[in-house]
């Protein structure tokens, strides 16, 4: 597994590289904005951690020219920057997770497995269950209760990336850069008109919903009262 990091702040550069080489990690470490973004562009990693405030180029930038040349990447966000704002902005960028400075590095490392399990599902996986909702991912088909509901393909594709991101809020450049293949200033109304589609199909006449909206942030797919 290689990771890249961009961080100009040389102690923590230094400090993440010798760590998460430590726990067995291919580690390349740019400490500029431009070097970062030029590895990010070119080399094949399997996590970026992104620091934000950075010289020449910061790390939205970054984060937004991968996007849009359609490389999904996950990407953390390690930075000093804590104000809502700034982690709602990242996440609609199309982030994957966001730590602030100064942070356990045992946090840290956890964080860096999650993103990296969630990348490499396992290929033996051929269905998805959720309270009484059922995705057949071989048969390309859906049970609710055990009554069959009838998808659309992109229908299928959003339905699956909610449940397998269970619990999260889902931001909707998100969505369209990983159903649509759309970058993030594509029209998100789209998405809106998809899932009110979907919820349609999977949550109404049934309890308990599973489609919730996260009003400015995006959508999620969770069972209340479970867990
Ligand atoms: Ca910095």
């Amino acid at each position: 597994m290689k990771i890249l990091i961009v961080e100009d702040e040389q102690k923590i550069g230094d400090y993440l590289r010798q760590g998460l080489s430590e726990a067995g990690f291919v580690v390349d470490l740019a400490r500029n904005g431009m070097d970062g973004n030029h590895l990010a562009m070119t080399g094949d990693y399997d996590l970026l951690i992104l620091d934000i405030m950075l010289p020449d180029l910061d790390g939205w930038r970054i984060l937004k020219s991968l996007r849009e040349a359609g490389r999904n990447v996950p990407v953390l966000f390690l930075t000093a920057r804590d104000s809502v704002d700034d982690r709602v902005k990242g996440l609609e960028l199309g982030a994957d997770d966001y730590m602030v400075k100064p942070f356990a590095f045992a946090e840290l490392l956890a964080r860096v497995r999650t993103l990296l399990r969630r990348g490499a599902a396992p290929v033996s996986e051929t269905h998805l269950r959720a309270a009484d909702l059922e995705l057949d991912l071989l048969r390309r088909r859906v049970t609710r209760g055990g009554k069959r509901i009838e998808l659309t393909a992109k229908e299928f594709s959003l339905l699956e990336l909610l449940m397998r991101r269970r619990g999260e809020v889902l931001p909707r450049s998100l969505i369209a850069s990983q159903v649509w293949d759309m970058n993030f200033d594509s029209d998100t109304n789209v998405i809106d008109v998809a899932i009110r589609r979907l919820r349609a199909k999977v949550d109404e006449g049934f309890e308990p919903k599973l489609i919730h909206t996260r009003r400015g942030m995006g959508y999620m797919f969770d069972t209340p009262g479970e867990d």
